[in-house]
């Protein structure tokens, strides 16, 4: 987990050097400080999530994600206490029976308000990481921002900084979870029914994977899980090829794929072009 009490120090004493240079550089360590901030909370349920699933790649976007389709909690503070209970103890029901036992304090994970991490990681983005673009009004070209702006910013984000002093972090979902290995690398895929909305596509988490698969309640309440490809006849045996949807996502037009039928081992190119369909009035 990282060390904010660290980041805080090092960050400090680079505004109080207070040239160009160092507050440049204290405005790169305050980005780095919020991304990891957030990457760290998104690392311990990226079982659950893959990167291809990420709507945005924003260190905001990812948590916010992640709150809604894993763990409701991960952006929550709150305090985590345990008390001993022995297997023939009885098991307490209600919450007055649960309050009446004694605890010990664990520890606590602190909120994080989402929305004003993110304008804190933009602002300090605008004012001393990136050269505007220049216009035909513009001045001249400056390498480094406005001091007095990165200072105010660099102590905007200490002030939040500060107010993360939990010393846990809690991830995964602590509910009922639907479980799966994918088809092709065997990997474990998880997802906690309470967000498997009524037809999900679901894709493989191991980075290298290109699997992606949905899944559907059935008449049973029971789960049905196909495999998203989309099939070619093999020019030689005639048996289908099945390539994962996902290959296609990130192909251009007239760009070839090449398979090889793992039938016959013949070789078929497939050719990325528009496809006509007639729509009956
Ligand atoms: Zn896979
Ligand atoms: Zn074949």
């Amino acid at each position: 987990m990282l060390k904010i009490s660290k980041r805080i120090e090092i960050i400090k004493s680079l505004l109080d050097e207070n040239t160009n240079q160092s507050l440049t550089y204290a405005a790169l360590e305050c980005r780095l400080t919020l991304e990891y901030i957030c990457y760290e909370r998104f690392k311990l349920s990226c079982s659950y999530l893959s990167e291809k699933d990420l709507n945005g790649w924003r260190p905001r976007d990812v948590v916010k994600q992640m709150s809604e389709e894993v763990d409701e909690d991960i952006n929550k503070g709150f305090t985590i206490s345990v008390c001993k209970h022995a297997s023939g103890d009885k098991v307490p029901k209600t919450r007055t029976e649960y309050e009446s036992l004694e605890y010990n304090y664990l520890g606590e994970q602190s909120a994080l308000k989402l929305n004003r991490l993110h304008s804190l990681w933009q602002a300090i983005s605008n004012v001393a990481l990136h050269i505007p673009i220049p216009n035909i009004k513009s001045e001249e070209l400056n390498i480094y921002g406005n001091n007095e702006q990165i200072s105010k910013k660099v102590t905007d984000i200490l002030k939040f900084l500060s107010t993360l002093n939990g010393n846990i972090l809690m991830g995964g979902s602590r509910g009922e979870t639907f479980n799966f290995e994918c088809f092709f690398c065997e990997t474990p895929i998880k997802k906690p029914f309470k967000y498997l909305a009524s037809a999900s596509i679901v894709n493989c988490i191991n980075p290298n994977c290109g699997e992606s698969y949905l899944i559907e309640p059935d008449s049973e309440n029971e789960f049905e899980i196909t495999r998203r490809v989309i099939k070619f006849p093999c020019h030689n045996c005639k048996l289908d090829l099945e390539i994962p949807s996902n290959t296609f996502n990130n192909l251009r037009f007239r760009q070839v794929l090449n398979a090889t039928c793992g039938n016959c081992n013949a070789s078929t190119d497939l050719i990325m072009s528009p496809m006509i369909k007639e729509n009956i009035q």
